[in-house]
């Protein structure tokens, strides 16, 4: 979190020297020059790493050569599709396209939305018996029951990232690492899962972008019974632990967090929202609305921040989150929330990565997974680290050598079902972890739990 802060200086910094000449422009493109070469070089790895690299460009090489090769066999039989193709003038060439050639934002003539400024920003227009609504709906189709087993709601994972590519090369590729992730563990449990790529409201950008989508989502699925948010920066680092719902049969909102530090210290990172479970129900929508009027982006993002600032223990100076801001609502609110909300620790319901990753190893030789706590933690949350944009809060080394690590942990345990593991947790190969035989169902019994989610609580080895 203090991650927002810092990078929101440095973009600050960073907008102030761009006016200053076009001499920083000149650095910063010659900085993502160098960037992209030490990458492409593998200069950050071990030098397994580096062998791997350096294998993995002469095979790009060699595979570049091949489609000129194809299209020119096409055009020497004539006729065929492809001959005609003129393949020397670099139009076939994705490695030198200029990306913004099409990434120019369209602008259709059509005035964007504008609300009345004078009035106060909503979500959108006023639901008083969301419960009787959704309750009579899920009457009405009882082929989408908001229940799959009796402590088995049915859960929808929402995580999602801005609408353009990220502003560095390798973010992308991040991204999708930390989707699959999520894939991986979503159909495990049984859980669906939304991406969202469209900024819904436009005066709700950046980390306050999820309340609108929210909302827009548990009103157009009423069967889900809790939406589950996840950050892109968050990954699943035990993909057997499943969430004791049972204890939050009577909780709307589950956080990772403590009661002390919200209720009685006020603490901004008393608890953290890259992780959350929401009930969907009239409750919900309420606490929705309490939260969204200090998201806002201009004077209003900027003034709540000032209070938020004044008002919670050791918060810098920014803008408003909307950590801050449920910090905020819980902590002078709590007889009209509190009882509905859950501030778990007892698991990593989020898990700050700094404490977390380089514990692995230890971990691997002493538990396994299924604790979702220290010993195993459910999620690894990269909280600063800002994989997808320009600027973090740590150096950019060690945040992409841990995302890829905690990437590995939790692949090696959906790798293993199909017997197969990373080499380590810094390799992208995989070995061997069992022989195939000509009787491949007779060694799947341990895994069956794993590779077909029965909606029930995973079958997790015995501690
Ligand atoms: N996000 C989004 N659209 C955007 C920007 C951010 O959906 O345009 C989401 C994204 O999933 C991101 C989250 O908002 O992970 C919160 O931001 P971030 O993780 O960078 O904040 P931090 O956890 O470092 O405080
Ligand atoms: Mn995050």
């Amino acid at each position: 979190m203090l991650a927002r802060v810092l990078s929101q200086r440095r973009v600050l910094q960073l907008q102030r020297l761009a006016r200053n000449g076009k001499l920083t422009l000149l650095c910063l493109f010659l900085t993502v020059i160098v960037l992209r070469g030490n990458l492409g070089a593998g200069r950050f790895g071990t030098p397994e790493k580096d062998l791997d690299d350096i294998r993995d460009t002469i095979s790009y090489f060699r595979k570049r050569h091949e489609p000129r090769r194809v299209l020119e066999e096409a055009s020497a039989k004539g006729g065929e599709r492809g001959s005609g193709v003129s393949v020397d003038n670099g139009d076939n060439n994705y490695a030198e396209f200029d990306i913004r050639k099409i990434l120019k934002d369209e602008d259709d003539g059509v005035p964007e939305f504008t609300r009345d400024l004078s009035k106060p920003y909503t979500l959108g227009p006023t639901i008083t018996n969301w419960d009787e609504q959704r309750g009579e709906w899920l009457k009405n189709n009882l082929d989408y029951p908001n229940f799959l087993g009796p402590n088995k709601p049915r859960v929808l994972l929402v995580t999602g990232s801005s609408p353009k590519p990220c502003e560095n090369p390798v973010g992308d590729h991040y991204l999708l690492k930390s989707i699959k992730n999520k894939i991986d563990y979503c159909r495990v449990h049984g859980i669906e899962i939304f991406y969202n790529m469209a900024l819904l409201d436009a005066e709700m950008s950046g980390f306050w972008a999820k309340l609108p989508l929210i909302r827009k989502l548990l009103l157009s699925h009423p069967e889900v019974e809790f939406l589950w948010w996840m950050d892109s920066d968050a990954m699943f680092t035990d993909m057997a632990f499943e969430l004791p719902w049972e204890r939050y049969k009577d909780r709307n909102f589950v956080m990772h967090g403590w009661d002390e530090m919200v209720y009685d210290d006020k603490n901004w990172i008393g608890l953290n929202t890259g992780s959350f479970l929401l009930r969907n129900c009239q409750w919900s929508l309420d606490i929705l609305d309490t939260w969204a009027p200090m998201g806002p982006k201009g004077k209003t993002r900027e003034d709540a921040g000032a209070l938020l600032t004044r008002e919670l223990k050791d918060r810098p100076v920014f803008e408003a989150d909307d950590q801050s801001a449920m910090v905020y609502i819980l902590g002078s609110q709590k007889e009209k929330w509190g009882d509905k909300v859950y501030l778990e620790s007892k698991y990593y319901l989020h898990g700050y990565w700094g404490i977390l990753v380089d514990k692995y190893e230890e971990m691997m030789d002493n538990y396994h997974p299924g604790y979702g706590d220290h010993r195993w933690p459910l999620v690894t949350h990269f909280v600063g680290c800002k994989p997808c944009g320009k600027f973090g809060d740590y150096p950019v080394e060690r945040c992409l050598k841990q995302m890829d690590r905690a990437f590995n942990f939790g692949d090696n345990q959906i790798l293993q079902m199909y017997g197969f593991t990373h080499r380590s947790l810094a390799s992208r190969r995989v070995k061997r972890t069992r022989n195939e035989t000509s009787n491949p169902l007779e060694d799947m019994s341990d895994h069956l739990g794993l590779l077909h989610p029965s909606y029930k609580a995973i079958k997790v080895p015995s501690t």
